[in-house]
């Protein structure tokens, strides 16, 4: 149990791993004694203000660390993309998010994802509109604040609205154990998760590395496919043109930010011992990228001109299969062993690292920058071969734009 009962009730945080930070506690309490606090890391954990706590035990029970759900295999396994290039371009995957998005919008529902705020931290939000789907569209690197939507899909819901609501999948079955309750017009997505860094890491990279105040950028894009392809991506940052703008284009190899995540310096703690993956969530379907696409459907990818993304999309139910059914998309259907073999992150916690303690003990002494790369460290002739690849890697989808 990682919540201990002082006066018999209060969801207390003992061990880390245990807490998500899906805030369906702080959401379902109805007397909002919950607050979320923010640690030395940049994780949020619930509060209760014991004063005005009246021990009615909701808090508990919406909890998704209370019940052990039990691992559930996809009933279908597809490789898939959407056919309009340009979305495909701009989304992380094979844009598989959007369509199932729009799909729902021209039902006349409402739709839940993952946005950048003023700031550049990511937030959840909705939208009713073809035009608000943008924001959503592509992956943000670090955790996203749930804030009130549980609660306001919750209404949407009671209207008798469509609704789909997108996350990780512990945000998923967080909203699953805070409706606690079926709903028929509800359909819900996750994302392959490897884990979510810390919002405070992701501040700082930018206030210390980019060395850029949050008025300064005009736009971020972990995932940008449009010099070096799907595969080879690049981490942008646009910047503002009151500062001059122009952009900072790095090949994820060399950014420092994405070396720290891939390397899980700075993950949640429970994303080391994950609660929700392989199916756990409840959700409806499943999207990630589908890494070794070439080897299990080599004739697709041939005709799908594989290096703008494909998606790997595991479908958990007949909802989700019917919400698949009217997507704009090209695929064929694969099988799990596949799609595990190029992505255990579909089941496996990321472990964690002997160097993310350090990190954090070391995070206001050295400049992050260097602090990264030191405790990522890759011998000099492998970052070499890996600089030379990228070269001979631009070269070829150069080479291939002008045929
Ligand atoms: C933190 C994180 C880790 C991931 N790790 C893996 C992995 O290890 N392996 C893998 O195959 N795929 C991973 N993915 C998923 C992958 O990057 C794509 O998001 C996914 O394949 C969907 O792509 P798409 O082209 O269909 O749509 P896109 O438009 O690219 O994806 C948008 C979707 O991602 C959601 N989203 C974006 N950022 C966040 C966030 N911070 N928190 C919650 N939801 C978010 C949006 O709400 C929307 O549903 C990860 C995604 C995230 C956000
Ligand atoms: S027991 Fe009830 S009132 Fe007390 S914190 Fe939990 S939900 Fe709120
Ligand atoms: S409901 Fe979510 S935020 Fe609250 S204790 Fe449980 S995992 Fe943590
Ligand atoms: S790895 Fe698990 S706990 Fe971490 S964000 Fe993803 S789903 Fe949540």
């Amino acid at each position: 149990m990682h919540c201990t009962r002082d006066r018999d009730l209060m969801i207390q945080i003992e061990d880390k791993r245990r807490c998500c930070g899906c805030e369906a506690c702080r959401q379902a309490c109805p007397k909002e004694c919950i607050r979320l606090e923010h640690d030395a890391e940049g994780f949020g954990y619930p509060v209760v203000d014991q004063e005005r706590c009246i021990e009615c035990h909701r808090c508990e029970q919406v909890c998704p660390f209370m019940k052990q759900d039990e691992p559930r295999e996809p009933r279908a396994v597809y490789a898939a993309c959407a056919t309009n290039e340009e979305l495909r371009g701009a989304s992380s995957s094979g844009g598989l998010f959007t369509l199932l998005a729009e799909e729902m919008i021209g039902r006349g529902g409402v739709v839940f994802g993952a946005r950048f705020d003023e700031t550049w931290s990511v937030c959840h939000d909705y939208t009713e509109t073809l035009e608000g789907l943008a924001p959503f569209r592509g992956s943000k690197y670090l955790q996203s604040r749930i804030g009130d939507s549980y609660r306001q899909a919750e209404h949407f819901l009671r209207e008798g609205r469509p609704v789909l609501f997108s996350g990780t999948p512990c945000q998923i079955k967080g909203l699953t154990y805070y409706l606690g309750h079926n709903y028929d017009n509800l359909a819900t997505v996750d994302v392959v998760c490897h884990g979510v860094p810390s919002p405070m890491v992701w501040q700082r990279y930018l206030t210390t590395t980019l060395r850029a105040q949050p008025d300064e950028v005009a736009g971020i894009t972990f995932r940008d496919k449009s010099v070096s392809g799907w595969r080879r991506y690049d981490f942008v940052a646009q910047m503002a043109t009151s500062t001059g703008g122009g952009s900072v284009r790095q090949f994820y190899g060399d950014n420092i930010y994405m070396q720290g995540f891939l390397h899980d310096l700075y993950l949640r703690p429970s994303c080391h011992a994950c609660m929700a993956k392989g199916g756990r969530s409840q959700s409806d379907l499943t999207l990630g990228d589908y890494w070794g696409v070439e080897r299990t459907c080599p004739d697709l990818e041939r005709a799908l001109d594989g290096d703008r993304g494909t998606s790997v999309v595991l479908v958990h139910s007949e909802r989700g299969a019917t919400l698949l059914a009217g997507a704009a998309c090209r695929y064929q259907a694969t099988n799990y062993a596949s799609a595990l073999t190029g992505n255990p992150s579909i089941e496996q916690s990321a472990k964690e690292p002997p160097q993310r303690q350090t990190f954090f003990e070391r995070i206001d002494e050295e400049p992050l920058s260097s602090l990264i790369a030191r405790l990522t460290a890759t011998p000099w002739h492998k970052r070499l071969w890996r600089r030379l690849h990228h070269r001979a890697h631009l070269i070829k989808m150069r080479a291939r734009r002008l045929l």
